[in-house]
């Protein structure tokens, strides 16, 4: 098997690249965010690094002002509003296997994955919305303490004590410099005197400011990390190696960390792009201290509505989304996914599992998809 370039010690320059801090072109705030103090504590942030900060007279954020979509869609993915989660954001939502519920800091992404997660679920143009009301949010979670299904139902997981799942329409590392919110929440998590487990996903890499945060264990990081042939589907991230080199500072820290090997593509050379992406993490983990890591292991699918979305976002992707070249599954609520056929399904399933044992044992496997 041919091997990918390791981590730092192969690639120094690479590894050591300051991450990547989006730098929004417009920060729209709306009046119900500044009645917060969080609200006010963005604004401060926004301004401190000098960015187009338009102070809202209603609540109400405005219609894209660009006729054409796609020139929208690159507007609203440059657009930040500072604003307040609605009501509806308390009704936590089960999110099985990932977690027991999910609770949102914000909603939208700087990034642009051509086989983005979001698409098709989002509505409206997809600016990134920055929460104020935090302590609502956070506070909220008590009443679900010790429900859910994911915890209850798996013995392995039941340590976790009940998981809260902050990254199901977001990235809130990639916007951590704006808004403050996802310290406060490792804070709140740390502090709490119940099982509990904070848990998000991320692609990108400045965990700086989290790495001194009384986490208590509490918080579980899992990097989003892909064979490096896919890549090149992932735009305004950071790079791998400082994705992975991350992975390795924050469990150095005594955070429990996880891998989210996401989405799976049988990209050329498959095997040897997935053993090298296992063998750079194997890597970037040497020497950490009682490592408590994890495995989610997510292959590619799309449906009828996000495949619309994303080529219309990404008019000019290779992302392979032939419908047949999938076979369909049906989802419990009897909409339509379109996932590799079950031969390829068990043939990834085996390789990565195997190299998982091999050169990462401590990983433990939540689920493959
Ligand atoms: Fe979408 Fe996640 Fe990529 Fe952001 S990081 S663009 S949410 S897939």
């Amino acid at each position: 098997m041919s091997s990918a370039p390791a981590l730092a010690l192969e690639n120094p320059v690479e590894a050591s690249r300051p991450s990547r801090l989006w730098r929004p072109r417009r920060v729209l705030v709306t009046p119900a965010a500044l009645e917060h103090a969080h609200g006010r504590a963005m604004l401060a942030r926004a301004e401190s690094l000098g960015l187009a900060v338009e102070r809202l007279s209603a609540n109400r954020l405005p219609s894209p002002r660009e006729p054409d979509p796609r020139r929208a869609y690159t507007a609203a993915k440059a657009t930040l509003a500072l604003t307040v989660a609605p009501p509806t954001k308390l009704r936590l939502q089960p999110i099985p296997p990932s977690a027991d519920w999910r609770f949102d800091l914000a909603e939208g992404c700087p990034a642009h994955c051509q086989y983005c997660y979001l698409a098709g679920s989002l509505q409206g143009p997809p600016v990134t919305r920055a929460y104020a009301n935090l302590d609502a949010i956070l506070g909220n979670l008590d009443a679900y303490v010790g429900r859910g299904a994911v915890t209850s139902t798996s013995a392995e997981r039941a340590q976790e004590g009940t998981t809260f799942e902050a990254s199901c329409y977001t990235d809130p590392l990639g916007i951590e410099h704006l808004t403050g919110s996802l310290s406060a929440a490792i804070r709140h998590f740390g502090a709490w005197d119940a099982p509990v487990q904070l848990r998000f996903t991320t692609k990108f890499a400045a965990v700086a400011p989290l790495l001194d945060l009384p986490h208590n264990r509490r918080t579980r990081i899992r990097f989003s990390v892909n064979a490096r042939p896919a890549a090149r589907y992932e735009g305004g991230t950071d790079t791998l190696d400082a994705r992975l080199s991350a992975l390795g500072q924050m469990a150095r820290a005594g955070y429990p960390v996880g891998l989210t090997i996401a989405p799976i593509l049988p990209v050329p050379d498959w095997e040897a792009a997935y053993a090298g992406l296992i063998r750079d993490a194997a890597d970037a983990l040497a020497g950490a201290p009682d490592l408590d890591l994890t495995a989610e292991l997510i292959t590619h699918r799309f449906t009828p509505g996000s495949k619309t979305v994303l080529r219309g976002w990404y008019p000019g992707s290779d992302l392979p989304l032939d419908e047949a070249e999938r076979v369909e599954k049906r989802t419990k609520f009897g909409s339509v996914k379109h996932v590799f056929p079950k031969p390829l399904m068990q043939a990834m399933r085996q390789h990565l599992t195997a190299c998982l044992a091999r050169d990462l044992p401590a990983a433990r496997v939540l689920y493959w998809t």
